[in-house]
């Protein structure tokens, strides 16, 4: 038995539908599968009956931007209650952040004599948690760039001239809302922060887990953070980080995380969390 934790759809910059998703994790033999949709959990509640439907048991969780001391990192909160008034405030202080964010950026593009219009990247987005990917597949559609790479590298990367810096909570602040909501807050993909010195005081603000297991983590990197997740007692978690079909193919069963890591991971869980325990419950739609 194993899982895949790190799944994002279009409610956020994914390309598959929640549907979609779920009948590639029931393709690939997945027993379990968790939607980290950036910012939003709009696609929870869709995604538990496409999983109920093909078998498979669903974890509602969401992907936050965060900062530590000027680094970005992102933080999973897993199980959180995908109705809590406080987290869904937030989260639509995030998304109009976000929307605000992609028209300063069609702005330096507009000003750079790039004729792209906000309502052409909003219409591709079609989501509340709009991001890069959009606008870069919105500079594909209009013949600027030929790629997503291309898009990237000329405009939308950090220091290039279109990009705008991102609104970020601080850490704390990220792993106190997932806790508020009920939730547990996994550390994503540390090898892509390169600020392994930062987990200390990440425990110490009570981070739960750290993704040691991910698409971009080399052997040598899964090892380093198994250790360190022992060193901390972190729970260890594990995904694919899927996009769907928006860099190059799809990266859903890349990785197969052992399903004891999801027993743990709801053993770990406050007493009052319905996902606690091993047989979890699946969410309405
Ligand atoms: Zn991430
Ligand atoms: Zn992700």
């Amino acid at each position: 038995m194993f899982a895949d934790l790190h799944l994002h759809t279009a409610f956020s910059d994914g390309t598959y539908s929640p549907e979609e998703l779920a009948g590639h994790g029931a393709r690939h033999g997945f027993s379990c599968l968790a939607l980290t949709d950036h910012d939003t959990v709009e696609g929870c509640a869709r995604m538990g009956a496409a999983c109920r439907k093909e078998g498979i048991e669903f974890l509602p969780a969401t992907e936050l931007t965060a900062e530590f001391k000027g680094t970005e990192l992102h933080i999973i909160g897993y199980c959180i209650d995908i109705e809590h008034p406080k987290m869904l405030s937030e989260m639509e202080h995030f998304q109009s952040v976000r929307q605000n964010r992609i028209k300063e950026m069609v702005e330096r593009l507009n000003r750079m004599n790039v004729p792209l219009r906000e309502e052409a990247v909003m219409a591709i987005a079609n989501c509340r948690s709009p991001g890069r990917p959009h606008i870069a597949r919105a500079l594909i559609q209009i013949n600027v760039c030929k790629n997503l790479d291309e898009a990237f590298e000329r405009f939308l990367k950090k220091g290039r001239p279109a990009w705008v810096p991102k609104f970020k909570i601080s850490a704390n602040e990220a792993i106190a809302l997932i806790h508020a909501a009920g939730g547990l807050a996994v550390m994503a993909h540390p090898g892509l922060v390169h600020h392994d010195s930062m987990i200390p005081d990440l425990v110490a603000a009570g981070l739960d887990g750290i993704e040691c297991y991910h698409t971009r983590h080399p052997t040598t990197t899964v090892e380093h953070y198994l250790q360190i997740a022992e060193e901390h007692h972190l729970l260890v978690t594990g995904g694919s980080d899927c996009h769907g079909m928006n860099k190059g193919q799809p990266l859903i069963g890349s990785i197969k995380l052992p399903y004891q890591h999801v027993e743990q991971l709801k053993e770990r869980l406050p007493a009052n969390n319905p996902f606690k325990g091993p047989f979890a419950k699946m969410p309405q739609p």
